[in-house]
């Protein structure tokens, strides 16, 4: 039979920093979905980290799946990164002039990545995402663009917009703060449906600039997209002389070698990129088509700068990483110990009756508690967020960490081992008993 106790988790020393936080930082952190507001309870405050574990204040550790929001692919501090970080702060933290690293980590990711012929190194993916909307703009003269309801790319203005649910409609702020002229240009559409894309080029002839998007949604929970859809993207931008900008912030050399964009065969035009490629420090990246990067300052006439930009040991650490993602067989692990992971936690979840949906790619995740499919937000938006809070606190009192919110994805590091896996399903089976 299974035990329907929750095991004892103390976390008052947590509690004690949280709540100190609380008179310093807004909300007590210094980004929201670190505060579990929507799963309810106090944060865990984290005192150390090592490969795939998590060690809090109190002296608990956690099975992690969060891996720091995705960077953290190749384990937690991992040796061999946490090597070249140390021999690079003897030379130096930050240069701002040339340094042979970001040629290094450029080439690294023109080699990988199809779309990218050049890129520009900045220091996170709102900055990234940004700078391509400028560059997207920049190139074709126009001044509209589409993203996706539920599609994150950060906190720029422009990106802000949340849609009617399934309506094609012109964008709405979604923070104060956002001036309606900042959002005015965004247009909304449903993820995975190519017809309301192709709606609107035709309600805007010659004045949409190109299409954003996720081209594995992570920032709704976990949602694949359709091949035809992605592929339609293509086509429809090409017809319309429109930019395809793919946001592989979250994706990128996580689904695969050469990104999401590789792992689907659809090239876009312009790719954003941060996460993994900053091996756990501060970074981001955009690049795609050379006439397109060529229009970016000083090569060309659209500004874009940074004091810290191409920062050494942000290029250190990327590199290590994208060299250990290299080796020969990485992908498949990371394929194989997800897919484990998320068949156990979806049986555990059936097992014990809750109506429960998901899937994985590469070392993406994630499930909800609804019935399912969930091809867009509107569907992920069906899901029983309450439970969820319950599943997600008794997850922590099984010793496992998993994002707070039910609308973000999981990741899974090298570091994982099989037995993590199976405790944790084991663990899954246990809560899903209890909530
Ligand atoms: N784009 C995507 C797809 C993301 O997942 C994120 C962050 O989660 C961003 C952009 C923004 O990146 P950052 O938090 O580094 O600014």
């Amino acid at each position: 039979a299974q035990s329907v106790q929750a095991p004892a988790l103390n976390t008052t020393r947590s509690s004690e920093i949280f709540k100190a936080a609380q008179d310093i930082l807004p909300g007590g952190v210094n980004s929201p979905v670190r505060a579990f507001k929507s799963v309810g309870g106090n944060p865990i405050v984290f005192e150390r980290v090592k490969d795939a574990y998590a060690f809090d204040v109190d002296g608990n550790k956690y099975v992690d799946y969060v891996g720091s929001w995705g960077p953290a692919i190749c384990g937690h501090a991992n040796d061999r990164v946490n090597e070249k970080l140390k021999a690079q702060i003897d030379k130096g933290t930050s240069f701002g002039a040339p340094c042979e690293l970001e040629n290094a980590l450029g080439e690294m990711v023109i080699e990988r990545v199809p779309s990218v012929e050049m890129v520009r190194f900045c220091n996170s993916g709102t900055e990234a995402c940004l700078s391509a909307l400028r560059v997207m703009r920049a190139y074709t003269g126009r001044d509209m663009i589409i993203k996706f309801e539920g599609c994150y790319h950060g906190h720029a203005d422009p990106f802000l917009v949340k849609a009617g649910s399934g309506v094609i409609t012109l964008g709405l702020p979604d923070s104060p703060g956002v001036p309606a002229a900042a959002t005015a240009t965004t247009l909304c559409a449903t993820y995975n449906n190519l017809d309301e894309v192709k709606a609107l080029f035709a309600a805007n002839p010659g004045k949409i600039a190109g299409v954003i998007l996720e081209p594995v949604v992570g920032n709704s929970g976990f949602i694949a997209p359709d091949k035809e859809f992605l592929q339609g993207l293509r086509e429809t931008c090409t017809k319309e002389g429109a930019v395809l900008c793919f946001d592989e912030v979250m994706t990128g050399f996580r689904i695969a070698k050469g990104c999401a964009q590789e792992y689907w065969g659809v090239t876009p035009d312009l790719t954003t990129m941060g996460k993994v490629i900053g091996g756990g420090m501060p970074v981001g990246a955009y690049g795609g088509k050379r006439e397109i990067m060529d229009m970016v300052a000083p090569a060309g006439p659209m500004y874009q700068a940074g004091t810290l930009s191409g920062n050494p040991l942000a290029m250190v650490a990327g590199i290590e990483t994208l060299k250990i993602l290299g080796e020969p067989g990485q992908y498949e692990k990371l394929d194989k110990l997800t897919k484990r992971l998320i068949e156990g936690i979806l049986k555990a979840g059936k097992d014990n009756g809750h109506a429960v949906c998901g899937g994985h790619i590469s070392g993406m995740f994630g499930f909800f508690f609804t019935e399912g499919p969930v091809k867009n937000f509107a569907d992920a938006a069906k899901s029983d967020t309450e439970k969820f809070g319950r599943w997600h606190r008794a997850m922590l009192e099984e010793g496992v960490y998993l994002a707070p919110s039910q609308y973000e994805a999981g990741f899974m590091s090298l570091a994982h081992t099989e037995a993590d896996i199976d405790a944790t399903i084991a663990a899954a089976q246990r809560a899903m008993a209890r909530i």
